[in-house]
C-alpha cells in the first residue's frame, strides 16, 4: 500500500497530478490531472512535466475506470431473481463487494422465472440506491423467459415463454424503464414486431439461448439487435456451411458479444479466434455471468430448486450443464493476458471499455469522477495485477488499496 500526501497546502482545491500514466488505446504516456476527486485533465506529456510534491509518477503502468459486467446473477450467496424487499443490506454489500473487485458497474441480471418473480426483482431494484465507493447499477439484464427451449442450458424450461408483444409487455410490467438488456432467442419472433418493439422503449436487445440461423440473426440485427448473450454459449457452434448466429454476428457491423473468459465455457483457442473475428474489443466485450456463490468458496450451492456444484470458479448443474461462474470479471482479463490470447491494453477494455461502449456510456474523460484502476503487468512473470486509486478529496492521502 502506498500512501502519499496530496493536498495543496492552503488552498480547498484537492489536486493530483499524474505523470506517465498509459491509457489503453492511447501511445503516448499521458499526464491526468484529478481535481476534487474528478478528471480535470488528459493531455500528453511533455518534457516539462516531472515530479513534484502533488505528483504520482505510473512509471508506465495503466490507468483506466474500473470494470463493467453486463451479466452477472448474484454474489455473495443471493441470486438476483429473489430479490425481496428485505434484501436491501445484502445487494448493498454485493456492490461494495464489486466495487472492491475493480467494478464500477453492473446490470444485475435476472435469470428465466417467473413472471411474479421478475417482477418482485424488478421492484425492489426500483427503489434501490447502491451508496457511495460502491458499484452502481446501470439497468436490469433480463435474460429470458424469452429463450429457444433447445437451448435452455440451464434455465428452467416450465417458465420459458412464447416471444410476443403480450407476452414482451406482462414480463416488463411497470418497470421497462429499469431493463437496460433483454436477452431472447429471435427466432422466436416470426411477426418481427419485438425487437423494433423494444428498441423503441431504450432497451438493448442481445440475442442468446438461440438457434436462429445466420439469416435469422441478420434479420435481427437488421432489426435493431446489437449484442450476442455469451458468444459460443448456448447456440449452435460456428460452422462452415451453417455460420448461425455466433457467424452472423462476427461479421454484422456495429454487434458486440459478450464472452466468458474461465477457460470452461470457451476454449482459449476458440476465445482467440473470437477476438480475431470480433477485431478484439471492437466486437467483444468480457462478462461473469457470476452466480451467487461469487464471493464464496467453491461447493455445493442451492440454485432455484435445483443444485451447482462450483469448482475452481465454474459451476455446472449435476448433468453437468455449464451454469456461469463464480469467477470476478477482471480475473477474465488476467486470464488473457496469462494464456497469450491478446496484449494487456485489449484486455483491459475489453472489461473496461467495451462493455460501456455497448450499453453507450462514455469511457474515461475529462469531467468523469476519478474512479480509477491502477494496471502493473510484472515483466519477471507477466502477471497482470490491478489496484483501485481511491481518491478522497476530504483527506490528505491517496491510497492504492
Ligand atoms: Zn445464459
Amino acid at each position: 500500500m502506498i500512501e502519499k500526501k496530496s493536498v495543496v497546502e492552503g488552498s480547498d482545491r484537492h489536486i493530483i497530478n499524474s505523470i506517465n500514466v498509459r491509457i489503453p488505446g492511447i501511445l503516448e504516456s499521458q499526464y491526468i490531472t484529478i481535481e476534487n476527486g474528478k478528471i480535470s485533465q488528459i493531455r500528453s506529456m511533455n518534457r516539462l512535466d516531472c515530479q513534484s510534491e502533488n505528483t504520482i509518477d505510473f512509471a508506465g503502468d495503466w490507468v483506466s475506470l474500473g470494470g463493467i459486467d453486463l451479466q452477472i446473477n448474484g454474489g455473495l450467496g443471493l441470486a438476483f431473481p429473489d430479490l425481496t424487499a428485505n434484501d436491501n443490506d445484502k445487494l448493498t454489500e454485493i456492490c461494495q463487494f464489486l466495487w472492491e473487485q475493480g467494478i464500477d458497474g453492473f446490470c444485475p441480471t435476472i435469470v428465466t422465472t417467473s413472471i411474479e418473480k421478475i417482477q418482485r426483482s424488478l421492484s425492489f431494484l426500483n427503489s434501490f440506491t447502491p451508496p457511495k465507493s460502491a458499484a452502481q447499477i446501470l439497468g436490469v439484464h433480463l435474460e429470458g423467459p424469452f429463450l429457444n427451449p433447445a437451448k435452455r442450458g440451464a434455465h428452467p424450461a416450465e417458465y420459458l415463454l412464447p416471444l410476443t408483444l403480450d407476452n414482451v409487455k406482462r414480463v416488463l410490467g411497470d418497470y421497462a424503464h429499469l431493463v437496460k438488456i433483454i436477452t431472447l432467442a429471435p427466432e422466436l419472433d416470426p411477426t418481427g414486431e419485438v425487437i423494433p418493439y423494444l428498441t423503441s422503449l431504450g432497451i438493448i436487445v442481445s440475442l442468446g439461448h438461440s438457434q436462429a440461423t445466420a439469416p435469422q440473426a441478420t434479420e435481427a440485427f437488421k432489426q435493431g439487435a446489437t449484442m450476442v448473450t455469451h458468444a459460443c454459449n448456448a447456440m449452435p457452434p460456428l460452422h462452415h456451411r451453417e455460420p448461425g448466429l455466433l457467424g452472423a454476428a462476427l461479421v454484422y457491423p456495429g454487434v458486440q458479444c459478450g464472452v466468458i473468459v474461465d477457460g470452461q465455457h470457451i476454449d482459449p483457442t476458440m476465445l482467440q479466434i473470437l477476438l480475431r473475428a470480433g477485431q478484439g474489443d471492437r466486437g467483444l466485450f468480457l462478462v461473469s455471468d457470476a452466480l451467487a456463490p461469487l464471493g464464496l468458496p467453491d461447493g455445493v450451492y442451492p440454485w432455484d430448486e435445483r443444485e451447482i456444484e462450483v469448482k475452481q470458479g465454474t459451476a455446472r448443474l449435476a448433468d453437468g450443464t455449464l451454469s456461469g461462474t463464480t469467477l470476478p470479471l477482471l480475473v477474465g482479463v488476467q486470464n488473457l493476458v496469462k494464456w497469450g490470447l491478446c496484449d494487456v491494453e485489449t484486455a483491459i477494455n475489453l472489461a473496461v471499455r467495451s462493455p460501456r461502449l455497448a450499453i453507450n456510456i462514455p469511457d474515461i474523460a475529462v469531467g468523469q469522477p476519478a474512479n480509477l484502476l491502477r494496471w502493473h503487468l510484472d515483466p519477471a512473470t507477466q502477471a497482470l495485477s490491478w489496484s483501485r486509486l481511491d481518491l478522497l478529496p476530504n483527506s490528505s492521502k491517496i491510497v492504492f488499496g
